[in-house]
């Protein structure tokens, strides 16, 4: 999920029948009962079980409607106007209670990808290596934009790329394959070889690493 306004999440709602907190939620698709839209990514329900329209719901539902379902207050956002919403079990909505910490961190990560896709274009005229680290770097991101990010690694024929990928964990598999290969050819051009025993980068034709005095 995705949501456009961050904002709605530092919204605060308070239950006007037990002061609890209510929690921004994702709505559900549609308004259950009249198939429309609530209008809104995110609503704020009381998820207090001891909160009295909660308690009194189910026996209101029985004898009205004759099942079993009970009410939860519902507020939108941007709104004090209280809304109650019919719930079928005391755990609907538990499972689609946003953290807005994550959200925060998941829309972060996005915008960081969206700007570093856009950067691809020229950041190898500025000679800025950045974005297409970020994307080889970033597991979340689109693979297309990786894609293009692990071709574009070799014209910057910048070593200081291989330290981070190889303290990168790849979960793809073709992601890992392509970066060992371009490292490979970016140690050959530079006349360059990673120490077997210290991982320092040393002369191709070095028998004795400079830095951990191994002999290779
Ligand atoms: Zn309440
Ligand atoms: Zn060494």
């Amino acid at each position: 999920m995705n949501i456009r306004d961050l904002s709605i999440l530092e919204e605060e709602h308070i239950c006007p029948d037990c002061k609890s907190k209510m929690l921004a939620c994702e709505a559900p698709p549609v308004h259950v009962g009249d198939g429309l839209g609530w209008g809104s990514e995110v609503i704020f329900i009381c998820l207090n079980d001891d909160c009295p329209p909660f308690k009194a719901g189910w026996q209101k539902v029985d004898v009205n409607y004759g099942h079993k379902a009970t009410f939860r207050n519902m507020q939108l956002p941007g709104s004090k106007e209280q809304n109650v919403m019919m719930v079928a079990s005391p755990i609907a909505f538990t499972g689609s209670i946003i953290d807005p910490e994550a959200m925060r961190l998941q829309n972060e990560r996005y915008t960081k990808e969206v700007a570093a896709v856009a950067a691809l274009e020229n950041c190898l005229e500025v000679g800025d290596i950045g974005p297409v680290m970020t994307l080889i770097l970033d597991e979340a991101a689109t693979p297309a934009g990786r894609k293009k990010a692990v071709e574009m690694l070799i014209l910057f024929n910048d070593l200081s790329c291989i330290d981070p990928i190889r303290n990168h964990t790849f979960k793809k598999p073709e992601f890992e394959r392509a970066t060992n290969m371009i490292i490979s050819q970016l140690l050959k051009h530079n006349f360059k070889q990673e120490c077997p025993f210290c991982a320092e980068l040393i002369k191709a034709q070095a028998t004795k690493c400079l830095h951990c005095k191994e002999n290779l």
